[in-house]
């Protein structure tokens, strides 16, 4: 999760069929939920009385002011055109929330410029993103303004609980600067995640909290830049030329936060988005090795679609992978969080059921049956025409440790076992491994 937008923002979002248009009537929004719209507009509302109340206090900018803001301005430039490359490639592959390290430049606009100037550095580096972001317009737009109202509400907090010149602080002072500046911070993400979380529980149809508030990692990384940021702040006042070292800083962090994702594409199937096998293997031997030191249960399912080549020889290939990528949202859904989904390869899917006996992996895995078979999966023929693939059947296999094995690879061969059991029984059913067969 690396680069740099707006802080903290939404990922690609499934636009509508539509580009953006200038008539109202035209824009891509009126096609969202309801509920979303009538969030959408009422925060940005409730932004605008949040501006108000932050420019009111806020008096003319000074000459200091306005060298500080160029330098900011400059430094969140070279930042932003640096790795702009970077960020394209991220911003295609993350569809949940997308953090970025531009906090670097805002955070210490909020502690040291007038509310005016804090909201003019988020504008311009988000007239700088407009050309990188692909998504619908009010994304954009609402990304932009719960920013700016982070900043500018981060501002007025600061500001309200008297902030001293930091020029003159002593010990004690210092640390208490130290308190207030973490308040701000609070306040900073704070909004943030009410704004964009908000929105982003609401746009998709199963929102979890870790595609509402980002991972462990994502929320760190948040943290740390905007540390930085207070870092920038402080050489900013006390010594401006050396805020040039935070713009290498940002670049060479920028390109860390890069190889983390890089560690991620690793272990995910890119197709389906699923771990692949490799990932799917070092979470479930994990999930193994704890099962059996507290000598609990666990369940694994091996799901094989049915005349799978059938649906590639009929509608084509891109058709095949639209069901590959239904089926494994429907996996995501159908399953608790502490599941783990992987694409064991073609069209064959792998569910390690942690804490699952035989009797509730029965039931999980006729649920994933039907809830396949239940699929209506819009796609494209072979010439490209629209059409619907329904009825998909699946044979899924079941292996139960310690019932049938006690190695993750003996629940494999037992799970696969019973899958041929399951096609060679007419296919679309729930086999288990045969009891006492497996090592
Ligand atoms: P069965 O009911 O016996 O499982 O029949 P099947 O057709 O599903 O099984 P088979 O193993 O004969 O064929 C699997 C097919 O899956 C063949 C292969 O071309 C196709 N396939 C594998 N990976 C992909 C993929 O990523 N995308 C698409 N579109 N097809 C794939
Ligand atoms: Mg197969
Ligand atoms: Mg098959």
């Amino acid at each position: 999760m690396p680069a740099s937008d707006g802080g903290r923002t939404q990922g690609d979002l499934p636009a509508g069929p539509r580009r953006h248009s200038w008539r109202v009537r035209d824009w891509a929004l009126w096609t969202r939920p309801k509920r979303f719209i009538a969030f959408l507009l009422t925060m940005e509302l409730l932004a605008l009385s949040g501006f108000a109340a932050a420019f009111a206090g806020s008096g003319t900018p000074t000459t200091t002011d306005w060298v500080r803001f160029a330098i900011l301005a400059v430094g969140a430039t070279v930042h932003i055109q640096l790795t702009q490359r970077q960020e394209e490639r991220r911003r295609s592959r993350t569809r949940t929330v997308l953090i970025d390290l531009i906090a670097v430049w805002v955070f210490p606009a909020v502690l040291v410029l007038p509310a005016t100037l804090v909201v003019l550095v988020v504008v311009l580096i988000r007239l700088q993103r407009w050309f990188t972001a692909r998504r619908p317009a009010h994304n954009f737009v609402f990304s932009s303004i719960s920013h700016s109202l982070a900043a500018a509400l981060a501002h007025l907090t600061y500001i309200s609980l008297g902030p001293q010149d930091w020029h003159t602080l002593s010990g004690w002072d210092s640390l208490r600067e130290f308190l207030l500046i973490i308040v701000a911070a609070l306040v900073y993400e704070g909004v943030q995640v009410l704004y964009v979380g908000g929105i982003l529980a609401l746009s998709s149809p199963n929102p979890t909290i870790r595609t509402v508030l980002g991972s462990k990692a994502d929320n760190l990384l948040e943290a740390i830049t905007t540390g930085l940021g207070v870092m920038t702040a402080v050489l900013l006042v006390t010594m401006p030329p050396t805020v040039a070292i935070m713009a290498v800083v940002t670049v060479v962090f920028n390109r860390l936060a890069e190889l983390d994702q890089l560690q991620d594409d690793v272990v995910t199937d890119p197709k389906t988005g699923l771990l692949n096998m490799r990932g799917w293997t070092e979470a479930a031997e994990r999930a193994l090795g704890r099962i059996s030191r507290s000598g609990g249960t666990l369940a694994m399912l091996m799901i094989d679609l049915d005349h799978f080549k059938w649906i590639n020889d009929t509608f084509g290939h891109p058709a095949g992978d639209d069901v590959l990528m239904s089926v494994a949202e429907v996996l995501g859904e159908v399953t608790r969080p502490s599941d783990i989904v992987g694409r064991f390869g073609g069209e064959e899917f792998l569910v390690l059921l942690p804490d699952t006996d035989t009797a509730a992996a029965g039931l999980a895995a006729e649920r994933v049956r039907s809830t396949i078979a239940g699929l209506r999966i819009d796609t494209t023929d072979k010439r490209g025409g629209q059409t619907t693939i329904t009825g998909r059947t699946t044979s899924i296999g079941v292996a139960v440790y310690p019932d049938h094995a006690s190695t993750l690879e003996g629940l494999l061969q037992a799970a696969d076992e019973a899958v041929y059991t399951a096609k060679e029984n007419g296919r679309n059913q729930v086999r288990f491994a045969p009891v006492g067969d497996a090592a």
